[in-house]
């Protein structure tokens, strides 16, 4: 999967976050492209203009370098708008842009809600290049403002509910390792989450039971205190659609392994939650719960797999757990990961 998705950043430059800083700022390759008879060819790349960049509150720090780096790197300017929750960590780095003699105006940080300092970026007619990570609701949105305005370009990097394969060859213990981390990182606050667990039929039964006791020994808490895992949900809102899809988990008939509760009684903490007996057309299966919610699947053979993770509107990302490398190329190259998404910034 690194390969591919390596190949096809970097292909979208020169916005993609792979080239970024690592080369962007000192050259920005120019390609000759040989011809017949006496003529020159040649591609050349310059900056875009004003790059617009609106970004979510999951990863805020990460998701300004992904976008401010290489759009600064490539000679272009910037007007970013943070998420409202956390608009912090983009001023204080901004600062320190500043300090470090960055013509002011070259860099500016818009701290605003959504529909008001967004929108305004979104369909301003002197920004040239609009990049957004957020809701693949608010992605419509933005691409019909950028529409309607100066038809600026738009990268979105929208939301997932990505497929994370076991196949029947799979070291259980290391998949089951890495199907956790895959979908409890970041509280399940990940755009590309494996979030939809799906484990071969004859490893089934033995990667369930360990996944829960992983899970079961999940520390929860206080995430400025060492060794600390999972910390609270990023709001009451995000808690509550949370909660709201476990009970709709049960009620639809997934076996409930463990968790499905809140977490103590204070804050937004829920407790590690796995489900087995996970069915497609089941909204815990089919929707993006953004929280620490593991849905585990059966399959049978590698066909059924790759039809039914590709039977989502969602794309982004995709893991396979494997020791054969047929199969291994089988299904990268037949998952369809970019499916109403795009990677970039
Ligand atoms: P989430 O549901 O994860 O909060 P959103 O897509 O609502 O994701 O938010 C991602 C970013 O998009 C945030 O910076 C938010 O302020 C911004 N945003 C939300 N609504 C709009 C809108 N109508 N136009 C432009 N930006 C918006």
């Amino acid at each position: 999967m690194g390969s591919h998705m390596i190949r096809q950043q970097q292909m979208k430059y020169p916005c993609s976050f792979v080239f970024s800083g690592i080369m962007l700022a000192d050259e920005i390759p120019m390609f000759t492209i040989q011809a017949d008879g006496p003529h020159h060819v040649q591609t050349l790349h310059e900056p875009i203009g004003v790059a617009g960049q609106i970004i979510p509150w999951n990863f805020p720090l990460l998701m300004y370098g992904w976008k401010v780096g290489p759009a600064l790197a490539c000679g272009n300017t910037v007007v970013l708008k943070t998420a409202e929750h956390t608009p912090l960590s983009a001023l204080y780095v901004s600062k320190l842009f500043l300090e470090a003699g960055l013509p002011p105006g070259v860099l500016n940080i818009v701290s605003g809600y959504g529909p008001s300092a967004g929108a305004a970026l979104a369909s301003h007619m002197d920004v040239d290049k609009l990049a957004f990570t957020g809701s693949t609701e608010t992605g419509k949105i933005v691409l019909g403002l950028a529409a309607q305005s100066n038809l600026k370009p738009v990268t979105l990097e929208l939301g997932g509910k990505s497929p994370f394969i076991v196949c029947e060859d799979a070291n259980v213990d290391e998949a089951v390792d890495l199907a956790h981390l895959a979908l409890f990182y970041n509280q399940g606050q990940c755009c590309c989450a494996g979030s939809r667990t799906c484990v071969h039929e004859r490893v089934y039964d033995e990667f369930v039971e360990k996944a829960k006791a992983r899970a079961l020994h999940r520390v929860v808490g206080d995430p400025f205190k060492k060794g600390v895992e999972q910390g609270p949900q990023v709001d009451s809102e995000q808690f509550e659609k949370i909660l709201k899809f476990i009970r709709s988990g049960v009620d639809s008939g997934a076996t409930l392994e463990m968790g499905g509760e809140r977490f103590g009684s204070n804050g937004y903490y829920i407790q590690p939650t796995v489900f087995s007996n996970v069915q497609d057309d089941m909204l815990i299966e089919k929707e993006e719960i953004f929280g620490p919610v593991q849905s585990i699947l059966k399959f049978k053979d590698v066909n059924e797999v790759i039809r039914r993770s590709n039977a989502s509107p969602y794309g982004l990302a995709a893991g396979v757990f494997t020791q054969n490398l047929d199969t291994a190329n089988t299904l990268t190259r037949a998952l369809d990961w970019t499916r109403g998404t795009e990677i970039g910034g």
